[in-house]
């Protein structure tokens, strides 16, 4: 039976080690603050809106959300943005997902100063991925191996399986694996549709899903022993699960991950974490 891995918990120490950062900060005058851009009336970005904050201000972040209308132009949101980025008091700035159709993600994160990057997904920072220089990492990808380093196993050698290949996490968590010297096979829809995954997911040692699609990966496909990182969240007759048959996986793994509870609280923290690392950055 595996151990489960309590997200909360982990996040929790991290908060703890951030809150010792913060405090010596302060010791030389520099205060952190996070700003947070929304378009639109998104139910479910305000919810997350309004867990960023308490969590900021628990631990002593100051957190701005930034309200903009449905119909804000590109070049207005450009203008804003160029404002963030020379404000001297802001040091992380974040957009919520999800952008009206006629705004761009990548082309909005583009335009964040590279160091004040706080959710890591600006171009110049999944460069130094790929450079295995990681600055400000994206956050969810972080968190997984925040996770996986917590069982303390070796990774040397080790032979991980990541399913999905998104920029914000399937590909940088993969590009992270490599730099531990983890053997990584990446799979995505091609992958599924050759009906492919089941080999993959029986050999890995470590197995990283980040699909969006509940129970694609069945519990028997897990191999015996198997650290298993669940990414994925679906809601299911109003139940949130994630992208593995968790009840039956449990029976093989040796670790994993519940949702929700498992790698969500963790990215939370991370985003925290990007921010205080922003702000280090800056006051060099
Ligand atoms: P995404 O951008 O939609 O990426 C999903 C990936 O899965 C794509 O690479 C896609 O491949 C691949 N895929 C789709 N069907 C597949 C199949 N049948 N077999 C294998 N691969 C398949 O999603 P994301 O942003 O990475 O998020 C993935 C999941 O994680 C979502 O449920 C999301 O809500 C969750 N998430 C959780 C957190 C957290 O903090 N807990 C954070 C971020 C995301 P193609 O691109 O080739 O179609």
């Amino acid at each position: 039976m595996a151990k489960i891995l309590d997200g909360s918990e982990i996040a929790g120490k991290i908060k703890e080690e951030l809150k010792c950062e913060i405090e010596k900060l302060k010791e030389k005058d520099i205060f952190s603050s996070l700003i947070a851009i929304q378009v639109g009336e998104n139910p479910g970005a305000k919810i997350y809106a309004r867990s960023q904050k308490k969590a900021c201000e628990k631990i002593g972040i100051n957190y701005k959300l930034h309200q903009f209308k449905e119909d804000i132009s590109l070049k207005e949101m450009e203008e804003f943005i160029k404002k963030l980025n020379k404000d001297k008091k802001v040091n992380g700035i974040i957009i919520q997902m999800p952008l009206p159709s006629h705004l761009d993600a990548f082309t909005l994160q583009r335009m964040i100063n590279p160091l004040k990057d706080a959710e890591g997904v600006s171009p110049a920072n999944m460069g130094m991925l790929v450079y295995g220089r990681p600055l400000l990492a994206p956050c969810t990808a972080m968190a997984v191996m925040e996770i996986i380093k917590s069982t303390g196993i070796n990774l040397f050698g080790k032979e991980a399986v990541m399913v999905g290949h998104s920029d914000i996490v399937g590909k940088p968590v993969a590009l992270l694996l490599l730099k531990e010297f983890v053997t990584t096979s990446v799979c995505h829809i091609a992958t599924g549709e050759r009906g492919r995954l089941p080999y993959y997911v029986k050999e890995a040692e470590i197995l990283i899903v980040a699909v969006g699609k509940a129970n694609l990966i069945k519990g028997e496909w897990i191999k015996e022993g198997a650290l298993v990182i669940d990414v994925g969240i679906n809601r299911v007759e109003g139940k949130i699960v994630g992208d593995v048959e968790f009840e039956k996986a449990k029976e093989k793994a040796s670790y994993i991950t519940p949702v929700p509870g498992g790698v969500g609280p963790v990215t939370t923290a991370i985003l925290l974490k990007n921010t205080i690392e922003a702000t280090k950055i800056q006051s060099k």
